[in-house]
């Protein structure tokens, strides 16, 4: 390897401690006080500011940027757009300049064509002033600066050519994070990058490759040791590629390997209460009662919920439809599959008003079947609250839909068979585990996203679900128009919205409610409310608004006048974002549309298009666009695929950002990125799926890496993947 030998032994007796505690706590696991050049004081910091608490701690901070030491510019080379450059030349002069707090030192580099290039200094001069030698050479690193017309270097690195030289030999140099606090500790980059140096020479060969060979041969992977070295000291760009793709395949590897092997295990351990009988309840509904024919899609997420509920394993299915594309009878049925059974369900939604409208549709389809359904949220009252905990308790009643008053632990089931939570971005992962434990046997879980989610994100995010996806909306829906339009096309728009209602149609006016400017868009929203009511007068227009400040009951009676059709104009904030159904509404106005996510736009949108006619979404913005809202908005005319926009959306704003992936851990990732890597995902993904396809308990000698790996996670943490 060059700068790392192949034996170690030569350290004497430090290296025989290191052996001793590698054999005891394994490498990576070996305190970072160890590590020469770390004392108790840097050790504390490096935890407080890093987290590096071991050798593999450190190992893992990599670099985030590396400077090009094979490239030299020439001064008269140098231009604004330039980035980090790195140049050679003799200090010809050093001075100080100017008074007091605008003191600067400036030295003078020249280089070998005898160019001039100022290197200046605001902060720590006095020290730097005395390390800077005239006539000798030195090597000089920064950000080139252009100040009328001339470059200068503020700033920058300078070393010794005479010292570079014998230290670190590597083609790119690491740039790593520190903070002002590690500095202090002289641990900037460099000696951070020491610090790795000293580790890779005592310890590279206590780096055991942690992959099984299958992927390590088939798709050419470098060995876990090289690649470990080739990303703090690449000898070219090729290695340092080579090094990312191999720990990136690794980093995903075992995010896979823990979410396959986990559910396997889930599958083993967890009897699931059986459905075995299709009984009267559901063949009824199905003959009689349901109002429409479904779809293909939902025919075969239904037969594949079937099939879960009938294996005597537990379900833990994901559903993932476009808004729209009739998930609710879905979950109706399967409810109804489990009442079949013996069992009771209950079905859970993130806010009142949605789960006040599954509530409203689902007694709807079972109004001339015998089941009963009731509902529960923050605002039931407390003589119905008890009524309905009793018949909860002593199996009266089957089917209860709610918010996450659900999981209270009031609440009591007598024989809970099935919860499916709805909207389940909006869970967090403990409210996910208390439904789980509802019961003495884990109940059947599905949930529900209609947050269409690209598919890399889904299968590390719900990698340890079954995934179900409803591809196809109902027959004779018309895809919806979107068009993008400024102010200056009002006038002509409420010309439109007054067309429309002429036509019987209703309208909704969506604001955006962003937490950081509430009172701003407040005042938007009521602002708007005002001109919209001044250029729909009462009584031939009748408006609602409905926004978070209002009371559950007030929002609840104005949403009910809207649905009635009693109101031809629903004035909201996002409030309505999720799931509301008017199937008569046929225009969606979204103002201030650049200030909207993606997937919140297209959420949005999906309120509209649900009955027979032609619907419009209408995106109204400022001309001031930045260009990824434009892209959003761009997307949003473009096309009405939630797959498609969810992509987009993912490389816009990447995983972080997308909601309900804060919560779940698992996209901790320091070098993959889902949505650049995700052929190195996906190809992640099939080998753990070979490998446990072969060897599911990972039993066999040559996966016993991985079972030591696993077994090692198991011990440290209880990981949130295990309890969905
Ligand atoms: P989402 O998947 O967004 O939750 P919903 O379940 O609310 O969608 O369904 C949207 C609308 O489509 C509802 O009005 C529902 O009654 C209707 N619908 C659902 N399935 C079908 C179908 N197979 N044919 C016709 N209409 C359907
Ligand atoms: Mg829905």
């Amino acid at each position: 390897m060059g700068i790392f030998k192949e034996n170690t032994s030569q350290n004497g007796v430090g290296s025989l401690t290191i052996l001793a505690l590698v054999e005891r706590k394994g490498f990576f696991d070996t305190p970072i006080e160890f590590l020469k050049g770390v004392g108790p004081s840097k050790a504390d910091v490096l935890k407080k500011e890093l987290n590096i608490y071991t050798y593999g701690d450190l190992l893992r901070h990599y670099p985030f940027r590396y400077i090009d030491r094979t490239r030299f510019y020439r001064i008269g080379e140098i231009t604004p757009d330039l980035q980090y450059i790195q140049l050679k030349g003799i200090i010809v002069d050093k001075q100080l300049i100017g008074e007091q707090r605008r003191k600067r030192l400036v030295a003078t580099l020249q280089d070998e064509r005898g160019s001039h290039l100022e290197l200046v200094w605001f902060q720590g001069i006095k020290f730097i002033e005395k390390h800077i030698h005239i006539g000798k050479e030195y090597i000089a690193f920064g950000k080139p600066n252009f100040f009328n017309n001339k470059a200068n270097l503020p700033h920058p690195d300078l070393e010794l050519v005479s010292e570079a030289k014998k230290e670190f030999q590597t083609a790119l140099q690491p740039v790593y994070s520190s903070t002002e606090k590690l500095k202090l500790f002289f641990l900037d980059t460099k000696g951070i990058m020491r610090l790795v140096y000293n580790l890779l020479e005592q310890g590279a060969n206590f780096i055991d490759e942690d992959l099984p060979e299958a992927p390590l041969e088939q798709y050419k992977l470098m060995s876990r040791r090289d690649a470990l070295i080739q990303i703090h000291f690449p000898k070219d760009s090729k290695l340092l590629q080579r090094s990312q793709a191999r720990l990136k395949f690794e980093e995903l590897f075992f995010i896979q390997l823990r979410l396959l092997f986990n559910k396997q295990i889930k599958k083993r351990l967890h009897n699931g209460s059986l459905f075995s009988v299709v009984g009267d309840n559901f063949n009824g509904f199905y003959t009689n009662h349901l109002p429409f024919e479904l779809t293909g899609a939902q025919k075969r997420v239904i037969k594949e919920i079937r099939r879960d509920t009938n294996s005597g394993m537990q379900m833990n299915r994901l559903v993932q439809g476009d808004v729209g594309s009739g998930k609710t009878v879905v979950a109706l049925m399967s409810m109804l599959l489990a009442i079949d059974n013996g069992f009771q369900a209950c079905m859970m939604a993130p806010t009142e008003i949605l789960a006040t409208q599954h509530f409203h549709s689902i007694s709807m389809m079972l109004k001339d079947m015998p089941v009963k359904v009731e509902l529960l949220t923050g605002s039931t009252k407390k003589k119905q609250r008890e009524k309905l905990f009793e018949e909860l308790a002593n199996g009266e009643l089957k089917l209860l839909v709610g918010t996450h008053a659900l999981i209270e632990d009031k609440v009591q089931f007598q024989n809970l068979g099935l919860v499916i939570i709805d909207e389940q971005h909006r869970f967090g992962v403990e409210q996910r585990a208390k439904l789980w434990q509802k019961n003495s046997s884990p109940p059947h879980i599905l949930v529900m996203t209609a947050t269409p989610i690209p598919r890399t994100l889904a299968m590390t995010l719900y990698g340890d679900l079954d995934v179900s996806v409803i591809d196809e909306l109902p027959a004779g829906r018309k895809p919806i128009q979107t068009l993008h339009k400024f102010e200056n096309h009002r006038l002509r728009l409420h010309g439109f919205l007054k067309e429309e209602i002429a036509k019987g149609r209703q309208v909704y006016i969506v604001y955006p409610l962003i937490e950081e400017s509430e009172k701003m868009d407040y005042l938007d929203l009521m602002n708007g409310y005002e001109h919209i009511t001044k250029s729909f007068p009462q009584p031939q227009y009748q408006v609602s608004i409905v926004h978070g400040k209002m009371k559950a009951a007030e929002k609840d009676f104005e949403m009910n006048r809207f649905k009635n059709g009693e109101t031809h104009i629903m004035v909201a904030t996002t409030v309505i974002e999720v799931g509301v159904n008017v199937p008569n509404a046929s225009v969606m106005v979204i103002e201030n549309a650049e200030k909207f996510g993606l997937s919140q736009l297209h959420q949005l949108r999906g309120r509209v298009g649900r009955g027979a006619e032609q619907s419009f979404c209408i995106l109204m913005s400022s001309h001031k666009l930045s260009s990824e809202a434009k892209v959003r908005l761009d997307t949003m005319e473009r096309t009405n695929d939630g797959f498609e926009i969810s992509e987009v959306d993912l490389k816009l704003r990447g995983p972080g950002d997308l909601e309900g992936t804060q919560q779940s851990g698992v996209l901790d990732l320091r070098l993959a990125d889902l949505a650049k890597d995700q052929q190195i995902l996906i190809e992640a993904r099939r080998c753990v799926e070979q490998i446990l396809e072969e060897d599911p308990m990972l039993n066999m000698e040559k996966n016993k890496t991985l079972r030591i790996y696993f077994e090692k996670k198991s011990k440290r943490e209880i990981t949130w993947d295990k309890i969905s």
